[in-house]
């Protein structure tokens, strides 16, 4: 208010005229205060002198120093708002109306910009010529502090956003790039312009062709931009590039940068080094391949099949036997092929392996191309992966129809030749029961007219007349063992033994053995096989005790692993253990007969009879130090 501003002094008025130049006076100053309230200069210009008179607050809004001419005033306002300035004035002017203009002004005292509003008019003559203008000037700073913040923030956080893109561009191993719409590359990262060995002055704004790409790969890049151009749709592939890191393989991508009107402005592109998943991938073809060949080229059957049991491989053997396509037998399809009888075993065991992950073998017949069922054995095991989960199963199968046909045919020979020896001992304990009868009589009446030696041969005849007996009686036994049909109920095994103790009674007297048991389980097995096992057994441990001590034999029965394990021990004269499985064997003996008597068939029997009842028959033993005769039953 007081600061003055030259030009706009009022002028002097005569003393006489006092009161009401008071009262002017006061309104003048009334209007000053409300102007300076208002932060609105007031001004008024004369075209003829050029001159320009503001309001006394115009020198704080504007800084000190004030322009005092019209064309002075121009220079104060900021050269890129000046022509809007000049054009509102002019359009006024020729409309003879006000004009209302927003511009920034350049602060006399900081050099600051400062936003105003000048609201003007423009005054005429009577004869309609412009004679100068009158207005107010509105400082609006306030109104464009609000819209510069919010533009400094925004600058802000593109400039923040620009350094965190370059930041992670520039340091990815990706190759990053763009191109504009004549191919030319308008931006590649650090890690393309090293592939390339170039700067970016070097790079930038050429093409592809020039950049040394080979011919072929450049058109092929120049198609895949139209395309991207003319589809708006990104494009995808692979190819092989010599750049500085020598020759390798890269997958590229470029996708369309769509402008706000929704047309492609550019192109981007990002590529990543893949050789060594490209090489990786080659390995594993080449190793899928040689597997496949390897399948192709065995004899055997081979299949794979998915964690969920689909097959979902068949090798040339498969489709060559069973005569269809891999897309007949595939997936499950394979069941319709197997034998009626087996395919519902088939099925559950399969469908157990896949559930368990446990390894499949399964013996069943597959129908071949000419109807005919061929036996096989197969066989398949699941491939896991790092964490144990199963990946897939290999299987094989393979026929074996022959060794199913051997097995038959030796399984009827040995049923005829069971049958020869049954009826050969069979009959020939009838004469050789006449050899003892007549023997005994020709001793018993006719010694006394016998000389020494006709007697001494006569003993020889006996004795070999009862070893054959033995012999016979014992051989009877073992073809016997195969024939009687397994039992409708279980048996007591402790009744059993009872049987075989009752019959070994003359033994167990001379012997003075003494035997003990625990209580026996119900077994499933023929009564008249199970008494004979304990027999053999019991009679063995009495027969080979050691001389001078009384035998002690102990029999008892553990439950283990769905078997029941039998146990036969005793404290007799123990076997050397590189004979305790030959001794199963038929006519296997460790002593001579003078030593101690005997066929040699009771264990041969024992094994036979527990190898029928789907067991197992063997022995623990010492020499000298007792044995324990173990065998097991099926639960
Ligand atoms: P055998 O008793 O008629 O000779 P086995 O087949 O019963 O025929 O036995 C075969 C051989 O095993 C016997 O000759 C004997 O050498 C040996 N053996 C069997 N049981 C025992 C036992 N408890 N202790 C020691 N040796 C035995």
């Amino acid at each position: 208010m007081n600061a003055s501003v030259p030009g706009c002094d009022l002028p002097s008025a005569p003393a006489r005229q006092s009161s009401a130049l008071d009262e002017f006076q006061r309104a003048h100053a009334l209007l000053q205060s409300a102007l300076h309230a208002a932060r609105v200069v007031a001004w008024t210009s004369e075209l003829r002198t050029g001159r320009l008179i503001y309001s006394e607050n115009a020198s704080a809004m504007f800084g000190a120093s004030l322009p005092q001419t019209e064309e002075k005033k121009w220079a104060a306002v900021h050269p890129e708002d000046e022509p809007r300035r000049r054009a509102a004035i002019h359009e006024a002017t020729a409309q003879r109306g006000d004009y209302v203009v927003q511009y920034r002004h350049i602060r006399g005292d900081t050099g600051a910009a400062q936003w105003v509003e000048e609201r003007g008019q423009i005054l005429f003559d009577e004869a309609g010529e412009p004679t100068g203008s009158t207005g107010v000037i509105l400082d609006i700073s306030d109104r464009h502090r609000e819209p510069e913040e919010a533009l400094a923030r925004l600058r802000a956080h593109s400039e923040q956003q620009r350094r965190l893109y370059e930041t992670i561009l520039s340091n990815t191993p990706d190759l990053v790039y763009v191109f504009d719409l004549n191919h030319r590359f308008t931006y590649a990262n650090e890690a393309l312009l090293t592939m390339w060995g170039k700067t970016e002055q070097e790079a930038i704004g050429k093409n592809c062709l020039e950049l040394g790409y080979e011919p072929w790969h450049a058109a092929m890049h120049d198609r895949e931009i139209e395309q991207v151009i003319a589809t708006k749709r990104p494009i995808r592939g692979d190819v092989p590039f010599s750049g500085t890191h020598g020759r390798r393989m890269y997958d590229y991508i470029f996708v369309p940068v769509l402008g706000v009107d929704g047309e492609v402005e550019a192109i981007a592109g990002t590529t990543r080094d893949v050789t060594e998943r490209h090489v990786a991938e080659e390995m594993l073809r080449h190793s899928e391949e040689r597997l496949r060949f390897m399948a192709e080229s065995m004899p055997q059957k081979i299949f794979t099949a998915k964690p969920d049991g689909c097959v979902d491989y068949f090798n040339r053997q498969w489709t060559e036997f069973t005569g269809r396509a891999f897309e007949e037998i595939r997936d499950w399809k394979w069941m319709h092929l197997v034998h009626p009888d087996d395919a519902p075993e088939n099925l559950l065991a399969w469908r157990h392996s896949i559930e368990t992950g446990e390894p499949f073998q399964f013996t069943h017949r597959f129908r071949r191309a000419d109807g005919a069922y061929r036996w096989h054995l197969s066989r398949a095991h699941a491939m896991r992966t790092g964490d144990g989960k199963v990946s897939m199963w290999i299987g094989s199968s393979t026929e074996i129809q022959e060794q199913k046909d051997i097995e038959d045919e030796l399984r009827r020979a040995n049923q005829d030749l069971e049958q020869f020896a049954y009826a050969a001992t069979h009959d020939l304990q009838e004469p050789l029961r006449g050899v003892k009868i007549f023997s005994d009589l020709l001793t018993r009446r006719h010694a006394p007219r016998l000389d020494g030696e006709a007697l001494e041969f006569l003993t020889y005849l006996h004795a070999g007349a009862t070893r054959m007996e033995m012999l016979i009686r014992d051989l009877l036994s073992y073809t016997q063992a195969g024939r009687l049909e397994p039992p409708v109920k279980p048996v007591d095994a402790g009744e059993c033994l009872n049987a075989a103790l009752a019959n070994l009674t003359v033994a167990i007297a001379e012997s003075g053995a003494r035997i003990s048991s625990d209580p026996l389980p119900l077994v499933n097995i023929h009564a008249t096989h199970l008494r004979q096992v304990f027999q053999n057994l019991i009679g063995n441990a009495m027969k080979y005790r050691r001389p001078g001590i009384v035998p002690v034999i102990h029999i008892d029965a553990h439950s283990e692993n769905g078997y029941w394990r039998f146990t036969v021990s005793d404290n007799g004269i123990g076997i050397e253990p590189e004979y305790t499985e030959r001794i199963f064997g038929l006519f296997k003996r460790l002593h001579s007969d003078e030593k101690y008597s005997g066929t040699g068939i009771g264990l041969a029997l024992c094994q036979r009879i527990i190898d029928r009842s789907h067991g197992r028959i063997w022995v623990e033993s010492q020499l000298g130090k007792g044995s324990q005769f173990h065998f097991t039953l099926p639960r």
